[in-house]
């Protein structure tokens, strides 16, 4: 008998480790209260309902998912002797801390006699696997995406054939994990969810993906990042749904329109090896600047932006969608992104920490990747000088203000006109229009001025020049 370890890959079916291990397979997961620690309430929460649809499927094939909480080496040495163990697989996790937790699990394994395999699971390429033709690692997506695009993927793999049934423990509530309810309405956590989503996608909005995904008032993204995340789906079952989409594109646009939802699948590998070859960038700018950034960090300015109370309609927007759902459309994300490190000269780690704690799909690679791209920190990143104008940002992708009016109720009855000049009214005329909604509280063109000369003195540069 072997054991499955699961951690961040929540699903039975198109899983790598828990496919090595099935002659028959011991399914477990533990609760460790050192993971624990780095939590928050809606990925608990989605965590939880995924690991009860996790049950529920291996109770289905006659066996059950072994709970257990405290320390994964001593539960593991523990179920191995058991059990009569022979093998402990588990999927890698590429944050530094998980690594690290590993290497040690796995030594202690290895003391008592157990043997342990590590697998790619997560990623379709591991990382070092996709490198420039001189073997380092890629700091630039294009080149990263056109070898990722052309390298063969592996097909699905089939669910388990014989599943031990040993439960011990019963799931925990969210409140003995010692986390409160979640304020936002997260989706469903399944692996059956996760297949609805994606059939509902790959049926006709991948088609439409590259015209409209940057439209945050349209449905059109896939939805599937706290599924990535949490494994709840595999994705080589994602990318062979996406391949099918591209054989069946009606046409050549359509059939481009997938191509580009690819690409996006590779954004996560990207950050994700960036991560592995790079584990301090989770508190260190990717990009050295000689003379360190002098960020203004104004506590007060820092909070408007946490509340979506800044007095810049598609900022509040993104920021209040957030709250409500545990997610944000990917567009609002670069520009909540900005406006934090570049309108308001905030240090990126408190976005990153505000999102950490509020996004469903919160993931280290991509999280981390993404606040460091926006504030011109990362590899690959916006470079310094192109500042979003969160004015403009939203007039052009949210021109009629539905997404603007569905997320920010103060500006309900306002027509569009009036909230894409919000920042050009006098206070009469914001008030008339729309008492409860506040005013900029920080000019967009000091504020360019101002975030220019922090990077070039940041960059040892004059900032009058
Ligand atoms: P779709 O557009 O349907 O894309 C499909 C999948 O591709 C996503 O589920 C995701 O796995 C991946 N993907 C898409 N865009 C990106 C991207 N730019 N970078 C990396 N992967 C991408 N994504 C996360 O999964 N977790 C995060 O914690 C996260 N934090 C972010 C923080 C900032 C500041 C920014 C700018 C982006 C962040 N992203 C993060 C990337 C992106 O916003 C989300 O993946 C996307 O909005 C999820 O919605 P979707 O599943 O509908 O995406």
């Amino acid at each position: 008998m072997n054991i499955h370890w699961h951690r961040s890959d929540l699903r039975a079916t198109d899983n790598v480790g828990l496919a090595a291990a099935d002659d028959p397979v011991l399914p477990v997961f533990i609760f460790d209260e050192t993971v624990l620690a780095h939590g928050s309430p809606p990925r608990v929460a989605f965590m939880l309902e995924a690991l009860a649809a996790l049950r529920e499927q291996y109770r289905e094939r006659g066996g059950d998912l072994h709970v257990a909480h405290g320390d994964p080496a001593r539960v593991l040495a523990d179920l191995a002797t058991t059990h009569d163990v022979a093998t402990v697989h588990y999927n890698i996790d590429h944050s530094g801390l998980a690594r690290e937790r590993d290497r040690a699990v796995t030594a202690t394994l290895e003391d008592a006699g157990v043997d342990v395999r590590s697998h790619e699971d997560a990623l379709h390429h591991e990382p070092g696997s996709i490198t420039t033709n001189a073997g380092d690692p890629y700091s630039v997506y294009t080149y990263f995406w056109k070898k990722w695009r052309d390298r063969e993927k592996e097909t699905p793999h089939a669910p388990p054939e014989t599943v031990v049934d040993a439960p011990g423990e019963p799931l925990p509530t969210l409140k003995e994990l010692g986390f409160e309810e979640p304020k936002a309405d997260l989706p469903a956590a399944s692996h059956q969810a996760a297949e609805e989503r994606l059939e509902t996608f790959v049926d006709g909005p991948i088609y439409e993906y590259d015209e409209t995904r940057d439209d945050p008032a349209v449905d059109a993204t896939s939805r599937l990042s706290p599924h990535l995340r949490w494994g709840t789906i595999g994705p080589r079952e994602v990318y062979a749904a996406t391949e099918q989409a591209a054989a069946d594109a009606p046409d050549e646009t359509a059939a481009e329109s997938v191509e580009a939802f690819q690409g996006e699948l590779a954004w996560r590998e990207f950050y994700a090896h960036v991560l592995h070859f790079n584990p301090e960038v989770v508190t260190e700018n990717y990009k050295t600047y000689e003379e360190g950034i002098d960020w203004h960090d104004d506590p007060t300015e820092i909070e408007a932006w946490k509340r979506g109370e800044t007095g810049y309609p598609i900022v509040d927007a993104g920021m209040r969608q957030l709250r409500a759902e545990a997610w944000m459309h990917n567009r609002v994300r670069m520009i909540v992104a900005s406006f934090l490190t570049k309108d308001l000269l905030a240090d990126w780690r408190h976005g990153y920490a505000h999102f950490r704690d509020h996004l469903v799909d919160h993931n280290t690679a991509s999280d981390n990747g993404g606040w460091q791209w926006a504030a011109s920190t990362g590899t690959d990143a916006q470079p310094y000088f192109r500042i979003f104008n969160p004015m403009t940002q939203g007039e052009r992708y949210d021109p009629n203000a539905k997404y603007i009016r569905e997320y920010v109720p103060e500006l309900r009855g306002v027509n569009p006109e009036t909230i894409h000049s919000w920042h050009e009214l006098d206070d009469t005329a914001r008030t008339s229009a729309a008492p409860d909604y506040p005013a900029p509280i920080v000019d967009h063109s000091e504020r360019r001025e101002q975030a220019l000369a922090m990077f070039k003195r940041a960059r040892g540069e004059d900032p009058d020049e």
